[in-house]
């Protein structure tokens, strides 16, 4: 995924990896470990911990998004994560979120292109220990066998409890095994992993929506009701109505499953189309985007993650306090600012929820 000069979308949709979604490879994905992009510096749980639970979060998406300017951000990759407790989402979703962005110029000593597989296995690259349980830094190390790596207590605790842990520590036992119960333990703490693949949104539905407004149009060969509700109340009170709702369902009606959308303009690019909102209220105000703090540039829309994204987490949706939202706007330094020895920098989530019309909607989409 990369800026485009035109208001082209790419959408993303959700799809079972084809090929392991490592590092090396830049994947564009959903949950699972973090794949870092530069691994010698990764993050820490404390720079990741929700502000209401205070345990480490997990990571919801991470995207590829390569630019060619400046030099630094040639590899560049935006990492959105959430705490998995709906709860701390609806004590204060502001603090239940973090997004950061990493970058890498082309010639890096990760990542270097012409690099035989030989050369591969005799360097020794410096790439630092990972949580076996999250992938964040492992700055922790089982006490008893000197062997493993945590992030946390929280994980150290998890890990040995459902990874079995406490049967593999000082002793002897199949590699299989072992990774077997890691895994179970990842799928309990984790969100399942998936790849994001991406298709450029059709140009005619671009058009139309460029068009503007048309809610009023007698659209006579759409026969389903775009709110539900009886025609009379819809025509009668059009002003109760969420008319941005109504442009959002529109818009995503021909791709119904996409999970994210992603419209960054290039950045000399005057005009950033923004958002589709789902629903006129909960909208950002512009003390809630601030600039950036390194460079001083405004940071602009770069893409949203949608409620669709919800239904590939594995969480209990019946559940009073699960994960929710309508849709999750990113917003990053439009000068994709490099800044000496920060390897990430924070960028700027925000959460719009559904109005009424669009709850209704989202329990009972036909
Ligand atoms: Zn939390
Ligand atoms: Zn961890
Ligand atoms: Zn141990
Ligand atoms: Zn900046």
């Amino acid at each position: 995924m990369a800026a485009s000069s035109t208001a082209v979308v790419e959408l993303g949709f959700a799809e079972p990896p084809e090929s392991p979604l490592i590092a090396e490879n830049f994947p564009s994905k959903i949950g699972g470990r973090p794949a870092w992009l530069n691994p010698e510096h990764i993050l820490l749980a404390d720079q990741v911990r929700c502000e209401v639970c205070c345990k480490p979060m997990i990571l919801l998406v991470q995207l590829y998004t390569p630019e060619d300017y400046p030099p630094e951000a040639f590899h560049r990759t935006i990492y959105v994560f959430c705490c998995k407790n709906g709860s701390c989402h609806k004590i204060a979703w502001q603090k239940s979120f973090k997004v950061f962005r990493s970058q890498l110029p082309k010639d890096n000593i990760y990542w270097a292109e012409n690099e035989s597989s030989l050369d591969n296995t005799t360097k020794k690259k410096p790439f630092a220990k990972q949580c076996i349980v999250c992938g964040l830094l492992g700055s922790k190390m089982c006490g008893k066998c000197n062997q493993v790596n945590y992030c946390s207590k929280e994980h150290q605790i998890e890990h040995w409890t459902s990874g079995q842990h406490k049967i593999h520590c000082n002793t002897i036992s199949t590699t299989s095994i072992i990774e077997e119960h890691n895994n179970q333990c990842r799928k309990l703490v984790l969100f399942p992993e998936f790849e994001i693949v991406t298709e450029q949104e059709g140009r005619d539905q671009e058009e139309e929506n460029e068009d503007g407004e048309r809610d009023g149009d007698n659209n006579s060969s759409n026969s389903k009701a775009l709110v539900p509700v009886g025609d009379e109340i819809y025509e009668n009170t059009s002003v109760d109505v969420d008319k941005a709702f109504l442009k959002f369902q529109k818009r995503i009606e021909p791709h119904p499953e996409q999970i994210l959308r992603y419209n960054r303009l290039e950045y000399e690019s005057e005009k950033n189309p923004g958002p589709l909102w789902v629903s006129d209220i909960d909208k950002p105000t512009v003390q809630d985007i601030n600039p950036c703090p390194h460079c001083g540039q405004e940071r602009t829309m770069e893409f949203q993650i949608l409620s669709t994204l919800l239904n590939y987490l594995e969480i209990n949706h019946l559940q009073q306090s699960s994960l929710d939202w309508g849709t999750l706007l990113i917003y990053s330094c439009k000068n994709n600012c490099h800044i000496e020895n920060m390897y990430y920098i924070n960028e700027i989530l925000w959460r719009q929820n559904f109005s009424d019309d669009g709850l209704k909607w989202k329990r009972d989409p036909k």
